[in-house]
């Protein structure tokens, strides 16, 4: 991490970058990790500062998604004055603050609610498009639904564990075994719109296109729901850093 904030007086001196924020440009504020000390391991020398996003030499730049939507953004730090008051909790003690809040955003990714409403809305499109009674879709969706099932208990298990306040570790576990369900279920969605999934309309997106929409509606964001879905085996930590958590924290191999 380069990001570095600077002491000076009751203020921080902010300067560097910060990829992939979500949501930075609707966001008020955000919380900042940044590098107050070079000491010792990379994970010290971490505190975490909370930057109103307004602040005089923040500036972002946009990053458009391959399913086509803006919601992350690159955010530049050029000398942003950052009241000492906001920094959170110790001074290079961010990277424990950080591991807390990661295992509570794991817990989010694994997208247990969503991938059950999904899992209902492709029981429905494939009565629709006439495949729910073929053996092999249904054999597919089923083996699913299982391993879904399967997390629903692991997920209670995590949140009893959890009483203290953080999945912790079992973060780690939801978010592997939740990331995987969610992107084979967005691939059995695409498989079940069939071609309706990515319809290619010349001219749909110029002013004033009122031609009648190829394929129903349920079938709109079966292609882009797959491609987002491939960047949720990155964001939060990637697979191989959640199988490093699971291996060392949690089976301790
Ligand atoms: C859609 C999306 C939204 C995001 N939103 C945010 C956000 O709001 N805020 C934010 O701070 N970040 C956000 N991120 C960033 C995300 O957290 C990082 O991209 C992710 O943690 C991976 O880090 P990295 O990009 O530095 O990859 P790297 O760490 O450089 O990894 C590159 C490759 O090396 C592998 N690798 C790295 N270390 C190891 C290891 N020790 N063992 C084995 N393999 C390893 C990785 O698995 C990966 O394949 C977002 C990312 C995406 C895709």
């Amino acid at each position: 991490m380069q990001t570095r904030a600077v002491r000076q007086g009751d203020q921080y001196a902010v300067n560097g970058m910060k990829i992939w924020n979500s949501y930075g440009h609707e966001a008020d504020w955000m919380f900042a990790l940044v590098r107050t000390s070079s000491a010792g391991k990379p994970q010290e020398g971490i505190s975490v500062l909370l930057i109103p996003m307004k602040t005089k030499g923040i500036s972002l730049r946009p990053i458009i998604t391959i399913d086509g939507n803006h919601i992350l953004n690159e955010v530049r730090f050029d000398d942003v004055m950052v009241d000492a008051d906001n920094l959170i909790g110790e001074e290079n003690k961010g990277w424990t603050y950080a591991k807390f809040l990661l295992g509570n955003e794991r817990a989010l990714i694994a997208q247990i609610a969503q991938s059950t409403k999904l899992t209902e809305k492709i029981r429905y499109v494939a009565r629709e498009q006439g495949i729910a009674d073929d053996p092999d879709f249904r054999h597919k969706l089923a083996q699913i639904d299982i391993e879904l099932e399967a997390l629903r208990f692991t997920n209670a298990r995590v949140l009893y564990e959890a009483r203290s306040g953080t999945a912790g570790n079992g973060g780690a576990i939801l978010k592997s075994k939740g990331t995987f369900i969610s992107q084979a279920l967005s691939e059995i969605m695409l498989e079940a719109t069939g071609y309706y999934g990515m319809p290619w309309q010349m001219g749909a997106l110029e002013d004033g296109w009122n031609a009648p929409e190829i394929g129903p509606a349920y079938a709109k964001n079966a292609a882009p729901l797959y491609m987002r879905q491939r960047a949720n085996t990155i964001e939060g930590g990637t697979e191989e850093i959640q199988k490093n958590v699971i291996a060392k924290q949690v089976l301790g191999l």
